[in-house]
């Protein structure tokens, strides 16, 4: 092994303490056991492997910064590993954990949280958080039409979400809908198995395969008072929730990029052409040192901005800056990464061709790059283009 073969090129590792490190290396050796072996296959039949469900929890990774008390930068790391090793499991846990769990943490009330979070935490209740709407993307907070009408105890819901992980299997999800009395959205805990809710896979996905996203219909479903999120009282605390999952996302884009310096490296330093190794030549190792910069760059804001986030000074422009550059920086280290590849590049069975696809979806959820660019774009002119 060469000294810079990992891709941490500027030991930013080193900033952990001795402890933080060891729990890196577990679940980096964890994952290599259960998750990379998998990936491939599960991404090419498009289905998502349950099982690793019980072994996730017994890896202990849920709720690493309010419940375990890692630092953000432990938590963003590891948060990467998951995407270097699959994107696809790393969505998951951005789902149940950031989105669904982060939605309970913050916007339940103690009473709530007491009686749901534990088997959350267990991984013995999994979540999904459904937001996006067909016809509330970028523009959710405006185009949220589900609505949520108050009868007695209850609250009865209607309306359609779209795109919603890992809800084909969940046992709960998070439903964000319109009050019809003050108009503000508001969040309810939904038990999938509750009359006239129903969840359809997306099928023909090109990325994230792996990940059972999901069209739901809510026809009359009847929930109690109890389960309505007591801190969810306008789209204000919705926002609360992305605030933190953004930054997750851009640490999607750090693994990402680490994902395809890896296999790129690997495959260079096996493949002969003109009787010399692919990493003989001049312009292959331009295109390696690209990527790696790229992704040392993208490392470098995400530790800053999680020491921000530990000092509880990040700013939502800050997120939206880290998501929108890093995940730039990834499309074209997957790209040059796949073509390193050459043909092999665009064959599921070398990886390359999945992280390569995979990188799309990160970089339109959890707002669009260009989304997310006008956040940037706001704070710095004081003007609103997207509003
Ligand atoms: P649109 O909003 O229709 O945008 C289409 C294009 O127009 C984009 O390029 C966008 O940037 C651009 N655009 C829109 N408005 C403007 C503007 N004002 N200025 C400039 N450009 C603009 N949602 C959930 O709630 N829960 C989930 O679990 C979930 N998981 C997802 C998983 C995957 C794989 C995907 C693809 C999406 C997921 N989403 C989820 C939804 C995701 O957050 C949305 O797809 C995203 O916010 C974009 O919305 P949209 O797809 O409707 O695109």
């Amino acid at each position: 092994n060469l000294p810079y073969s990992d891709g941490d090129f500027y030991a930013f590792e080193q900033l952990l303490a001795p402890a933080e490190r060891d729990r890196l290396q577990e679940v980096r050796d964890w994952l290599a056991k259960e998750v990379r072996p998998i990936a491939v296959d599960c991404w090419t039949r498009g289905q998502f492997p349950t099982e690793i469900i019980p072994k996730l929890a017994e890896l202990d990774v849920v709720s690493p910064v309010r419940r375990q008390g890692h630092s953000n930068l432990l938590a963003g790391m590891i948060h990467a590993e998951f995407t270097r090793a699959d994107t696809s499991i790393a969505t998951f846990m951005g789902v149940h954990d950031g989105l669904f769990t982060g939605s309970i943490e913050v916007l339940a009330s103690n009473e709530q949280k007491e009686a749901w979070l534990p088997d959350i935490y267990a991984l013995k209740k999994i979540g999904a958080f459904g937001l996006t709407e067909p016809l509330g993307g970028s523009d959710v907070a405006g185009g949220t039409r589900t609505t949520a009408r108050r009868e007695g105890g209850q609250w009865i819901l209607n309306g359609a979400k779209r795109w919603i992980g890992n809800a084909t299997f969940s046992d709960w999800v998070v439903i964000f809908a319109r009050d019809l009395d003050d108009n503000q959205v508001k969040g309810f805990l939904v038990d999938t198995s509750l009359p006239g809710y129903t969840a359809t896979k997306i099928e023909n996905k090109i990325s994230l395969r792996t990940v059972q996203n999901a069209d739901i219909i809510l026809d009359n479903v009847a929930v109690p008072e109890e389960y309505r999120l007591q801190g969810a009282n306008s789209f204000k605390d919705t926002n609360k929730v992305l605030k933190v999952t953004r930054l997750a996302v851009a640490w999607q884009a750090v693994g990402q990029q680490l994902a395809a310096f890896d296999v790129a490296r690997n495959y260079s330093l096996q493949r002969q052409q003109f009787g010399k190794p692919l990493a003989s030549f001049q312009l292959v190792q331009q295109q390696l040192v690209q990527i790696l910069g790229n992704a040392v760059a993208s490392m470098g804001m995400m530790v800053q901005l999680a020491q921000l986030e530990d000092a509880g000074a990040a700013q939502d422009e800050q997120s939206a800056l880290a998501k929108a550059f890093t995940t730039a920086r990834m499309r074209e280290s997957v790209a040059l990464g796949r073509s390193i590849l050459g043909g092999n590049g665009i064959v599921a069975d070398y990886e390359m061709a999945k992280i390569f696809a995979d990188a799309e979806a990160i970089y339109s959820y959890e707002g669009t790059h260009e989304i997310n660019s006008l956040v940037v774009g706001r704070a710095i002119t004081g003007i609103a283009a997207f509003v």
